[in-house]
């Protein structure tokens, strides 16, 4: 099917011609064929790369040409970027990104034709009343199967059901790859189910084993360059000029395998070397760097740990084909679009607590396979398991490469989620009263997957009576309202028992101490907690010993809360060697974690001690100066003394303690001392951008703040 023959925008066709896009693949030609440009709903579960991304603008563009407005939902905020970027390059339509803090309604986005935003966000937009939500006429759901992830489908369930709710005639796109019972999931959806197996790509699924990779009706030696399997089958594709993707399971094994295959490849090229550079300088640190180190020589590692530059920088140097093979952890396979040549699929086990070593689930196998063969690029694309022994060959084809996906099953009746998403509707007029809880909540995947379930109006009583027990929500005559409380809750985005913890907690102790208020935060239901490692007992044993007092919550007799108490206490303690300017290299190897970690706990500490500051304003009043400072302090990894500092634009942990140790501890100090004086500690440019921001606070009363905006607190250190 020509592109050109299709009712879509001018503009739209010549920015996909000069991409190469002429014509529509066969299943985008059914998609079409089917009404997606008539507003029609539809699943589309179709494989890796066969262009669900143009589907999704195709039907977008033509509702945007009626006048209307859609919202593209993702799951993760890196995949948000992704697509932000890809649209924005089409220009004409206006394309916005909504990421920032979860209680804002962000209303200047309303002036986009494309919204892209995780569910969390969309939910707490929802929360928020956000009035452009109700415009919206085309919803995308990117990666739909994860409806039926644990911690993170509940949230997409309620967000599509409300959106139906509120949106009844809006067209619905769901896209997924990997769906065991996509029919089900369509019926619910109300849309047409389009499937298909084509790829662009030929692509060769099969088990290495002794030399030889077994496909389903042909074998391919590969020749023993080194005594290690897994680096033979990566050096065979990169001679033929392919690249490698080597998914393991966990973030040592990433590590070890892309020193291993540096140590192979050896030379590098310029481009490696200058990706090497950048890296090297996102770091302003003298010690070795393992992963500039590898990107030199032309191999990586990716995973969670390291921080968004860093991903950022290794994702476009393999799209460049300056890297030559990243070895990964399964995050990788989750959306982001970096196809390689060959495909191994090295750990297929994983530990599952109280289950030791288990299969991965083979949804997660297909992403992973998904990702081999680069459309335009390779001639096939291959995706390799390794069996240990012969028996194992056969075992793995039936377990991975002819098997279905899994089914997905609804996430969204479990404990804590329904007792948040059912404060939420009451809060938000979705609901007055138990009746119209339940029959809401008939409108979701749950109910459509359970009809004949007698446990739902239970499951929203029992929430129900949660929430008033915790002064969330209150009865009057069989109408529901929610109170004060549960209507910040509800707007704060936070987990009403995540409320309910702080509250209790903080209201019965007179001077919390920094960890003890910390730790608080770092065991409730919202805090992205770290692992907890058995090299850990040694430094939590005796920082109980020394100031078990500090804390304000006891040791759990329960193993499995014990478990999460001293997680929860490990997170605040990174946080709280983090306030007290402690280095990030310390820090990393104190607690055996990453970069990306110490960002992504700093990141959910600052929101919830936000959070935390707004709740008890209203019933604590007392602690909320201090919490407001300690928020301070966490978002910017600094001591009471350089919070005046730190209000600056530009002025870091790094800089505001080089400028506070040479005597100049607060903006006026700074003016005083002149752009030449200070140049000398944090160079001429940061100098005179900070001291003309000063001063033009001064002469216009208008205040410029740190970099992300959020400049409630800081006004204070200005005067
Ligand atoms: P998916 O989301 O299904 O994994 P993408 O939408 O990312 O796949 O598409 C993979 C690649 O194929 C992208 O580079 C995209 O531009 C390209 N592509 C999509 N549709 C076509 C087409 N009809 N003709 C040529 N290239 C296409």
């Amino acid at each position: 099917m020509d592109l050109q023959s299709l009712p879509l925008p001018e503009s739209f066709i010549r920015a996909c011609i000069a991409k190469g896009i002429t014509s529509l693949y066969p299943p985008q030609a059914e998609c079409v064929n089917q009404g997606l440009l008539e507003g029609k709903n539809q699943l589309i579960s179709i494989p890796t790369a066969s262009g669900k991304t143009l589907l999704a603008e195709m039907a977008m563009w033509a509702r945007i040409a009626g006048g209307g407005k859609c919202l593209y939902i993702v799951p993760l905020r890196a995949l948000a970027s992704e697509k932000y970027e890809e649209f924005s390059r089409k220009g004409v339509i206006r394309v916005g990104i909504a990421t920032g803090d979860f209680d804002r309604t962000d209303a200047y986005l309303g002036e986009n034709d494309i919204i892209v935003a995780t569910s969390e966000k969309t939910d707490s937009l929802l929360r928020n009343k956000t009035p452009w939500l109700s415009h919206i006429t085309c919803i995308i759901l990117d990666e739909v199967h994860l409806i039926g992830s644990e911690n993170r489908g509940a949230t997409l369930e309620m967000v599509i059901t409300k959106l139906r709710y509120t949106n009844p005639g809006m067209q619905i796109i769901g896209l997924s790859a990997t769906i065991g019972n996509p029919a089900q999931l369509a019926e619910w959806l109300n849309a047409a189910l389009i499937t298909s197996t084509w790829r662009p790509v030929d692509l060769r699924q099969g088990v290495y084993y002794n030399g030889k990779i077994r496909f389903q009706n042909s074998e391919r030696p590969i020749q023993a360059k080194t005594k290690h399997d897994d680096l033979n089958l990566c050096l065979d594709t990169i001679e033929e000029g392919g690249q490698c993707l080597v998914f393991v399971s966990s973030r040592r094994n990433a590590e070890g395998f892309a020193k291993k295959a540096a140590g192979a490849l050896k030379t590098g090229s310029p481009d490696s070397r200058s990706l090497a550079d950048q890296l090297r300088k996102l770091r302003d640190r003298d010690e070795s760097n393992i992963l500039a180190d590898c990107v030199e020589r032309g191999a990586a590692f990716h995973h969670a740990g390291l921080l968004r530059q860093e991903r950022t920088i290794i994702e476009e140097g393999f799209r460049n084909g300056y890297i030559e093979v990243i070895s990964a952890t399964p995050t990788l396979a989750a959306g982001l679009n970096l196809p390689a040549r060959r495909v191994i699929i090295r750990d297929y086990s994983r530990f599952s607590s109280g289950l030791g070593m288990v299969p991965i689930p083979v949804g997660e196998y297909h992403q992973m396979a998904g990702r081999a063969g680069r459309p335009h690029l390779d001639p096939y694309g291959e995706a390799v398991l390794l069996a240990k022994d012969a028996p194992t060959v056969e075992r793995l084809f039936e377990t991975f490469i002819d098997a279905e996906a899994e089914r997905i099953d609804s996430q969204c009746v479990d404990d804590s989620s329904l007792c948040a998403h059912i404060l939420s509707l009451i809060a938000t007029g979705f609901a007055h009263d138990q009746g119209a809880l339940a029959s809401f909540m008939e409108r979701t995947f749950y109910f459509y997957q359970h009809p004949k379930t007698r446990s739902l109006p239970r499951l929203v009583s029992d929430a129900v009576l949660f929430l008033i027990a915790a002064e969330m929500v209150q009865e009057s005559q069989g109408r529901l309202s929610a109170t004060q409380l549960g209507n910040l809750v509800s707007r704060l985005y936070l987990n009403p028992c995540t409320a309910r913890l702080i509250l209790d907690n903080l209201k019965s102790c007179e001077a919390p101490t920094l960890i003890g208020l910390l730790h608080v935060i770092c065991v409730s239901p919202d805090m992205q907690r770290l692992y907890l490692k058995s090299a850990d007992t040694q430094l939590l044993r005796t920082f109980l010993f020394k100031n078990k007092d500090d804390l304000i919550l006891p040791l759990p007799f329960e193993q499995e809360e014990e478990e999460l108490w001293l997680s929860g206490l490990k997170t605040a303690l990174v946080l709280t060697d983090w306030a007290d300017e402690v280095s990030e290299k310390q820090i990393e190897e104190r607690y055996g974690i990453g970069a990306g970690d110490l960002y992504n706990i700093v990141d959910s500490g600052k929101w919830l001690l936000h959070a935390t500051e707004r709740l008890v304003s209203t019933q604590i009043s007392e602690l909320s100066s201090v919490i407001s400072t300690l928020a301070i302090r966490v978002q910017h990894g600094v001591k009471p003394e350089l919070l005046p500092l730190v209000a600056l634009r530009n002025i870091g942990r790094v800089r505001a303690r080089s400028l506070y140790n040479a005597g100049y501890q607060d903006p006026q100090s700074l003016v005083n001392a002149g752009i030449p004086t200070i140049a000398r500690i944090i160079g001429e440019g940061i100098a005179r951008q900070v001291i003309e921001d000063i001063s033009g606070v001064k002469n216009s009363g208008k205040k410029k703040y740190n970099n992300d905006g959020e400049s409630r607190e800081k006004t204070q250190y200005l005067t």
